[in-house]
């Protein structure tokens, strides 16, 4: 059985620093994943999570993140983001009558939003900042 190790967040944000300087872009987060793990590749294999993998992208600011999503039909409330795990904001809007109405959530961090029919993200591309 072949054996795996997993690498510290400080050695994958150095293998990001290092893939985003040989490519300005990066589409699929499976991609950035088989990047990473073949950059890291020595003597030992080297696993990393794609969850994992993109939230510490997210965190490094290293990468403009862009979200392709499918709409839902499933009507649910959310508190975390789905792509980086921070607190939603609710999007109200003002009723006619004083009150207010919630029409969505979106993310601050990341940018990820949604209608109250939940979009599911089903691809995410990493661009370099520049
Ligand atoms: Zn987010």
């Amino acid at each position: 059985m072949p054996s795996y190790r997993i690498p510290s967040d400080d050695r994958v944000r150095d293998s990001l620093v290092r893939i985003l300087s040989t490519r300005p872009m990066v589409d699929s987060q499976r991609r950035l994943k088989q990047l990473v793990e073949k950059d890291l590749k020595g003597d030992e294999k080297y696993r990393v999570g794609e969850p994992r993998l993109r939230h510490l992208a997210i965190e490094s600011g290293l990468v403009d993140l862009e979200i392709r999503c499918r709409d839902t039909e499933e009507m649910r409330s959310l508190i975390k983001c789905p792509v980086c795990g921070a607190r939603l904001k609710k999007v109200r809007n003002m009723t006619v009558y004083g009150g207010t109405v919630t029409l969505g959530y979106r993310c601050e961090r990341c940018k990820y939003w949604t209608g109250l029919k939940r979009r599911v993200p089903t691809r995410y591309i990493f661009t370099r900042r520049s």
